[in-house]
């Protein structure tokens, strides 16, 4: 913090560099990994600043704070992710203010959403969030649940699956902390092998993308490494 280069568009700069390189040590051609930047906790006027790098899509965890900045900078296009857990009553508003949910975790959030879309008349891009680590404070889906839950989804034609989302487990060890990207790999190959075409899997963040890109991450979500420390 605080020397000449730590600017945003030189954070911006290192990362894009950071995952470009992971993509090369995995064979990866980097154009294949999307990164979303995670602007929480930032006010609008960082938004702001990042849209001059050009960037235009952010990822949000609260549906309050998206409303709050959404309209401070309605005067962008800006498109904007829901990464965080969401509860079935601000669904009228996930519905409204939303172009993207990737923390879909259950069947009522499902309905509730799938109805205020229709009132809208919109169709929203899902990913379903996976629930690949132990620990009692992530959500997600539990991963024997997906198969049902696939098929669900497969009858609420205004929400469009794109793919899968985890977090994973918080751990100094690489090994677990791969074994949660490599999960939600295999339950979207096994997914696919059953008819349901899910190109996107998000997953990795600022302390851990390496690992996810390793693992096939087609995004990663980076909050900290880009804005600064929450
Ligand atoms: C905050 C958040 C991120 C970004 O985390 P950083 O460690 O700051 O990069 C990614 N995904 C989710 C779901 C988050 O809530």
């Amino acid at each position: 913090m605080g020397q000449p280069d730590d600017t945003l568009a030189a954070r911006w700069a290192a990362v894009r560099a950071r995952v470009d390189a992971a993509c090369r040590a995995a064979g990866r051609d980097p154009a294949e990994v999307a990164i979303l930047p995670v602007s929480k906790t930032f006010g609008p006027q960082a938004v702001r600043e990042a849209t001059a790098l050009g960037l235009a899509r952010f990822g949000e965890n609260k549906v309050q704070e998206l409303r709050d900045k959404s309209a401070a900078l309605a005067d962008l296009s800006l498109r904007w992710v829901l990464i965080g857990h969401l509860q079935t009553n601000k669904a009228k508003d996930a519905a409204r203010l939303a172009d993207e949910v990737q923390s879909l975790d259950r069947p009522e959030l499902a309905q509730a959403l799938h109805r205020r879309l229709e009132a809208e008349g919109r169709t929203l891009d899902v990913l379903v969030q996976v629930k690949t680590s132990p620990e009692e404070s992530k959500h997600g889906l539990p991963p024997h649940a997906l198969h049902g839950f696939l098929e669900h989804l497969a009858g609420l034609p205004s929400l469009r699956v794109r793919g899968l989302m985890t977090l994973a487990v918080q751990s100094d060890d690489p090994g677990a902390v791969r074994a949660c990207f490599r999960q939600l790999r295999e339950l979207r190959d096994a997914a696919q092998a059953c008819g349901h075409d899910l190109p996107r899997l998000s997953m990795g963040m600022s302390g851990d993308f390496p690992l996810a890109i390793a693992e096939g991450a087609t995004e990663v979500r980076i909050g900290t490494a880009i804005f600064g420390r929450r």
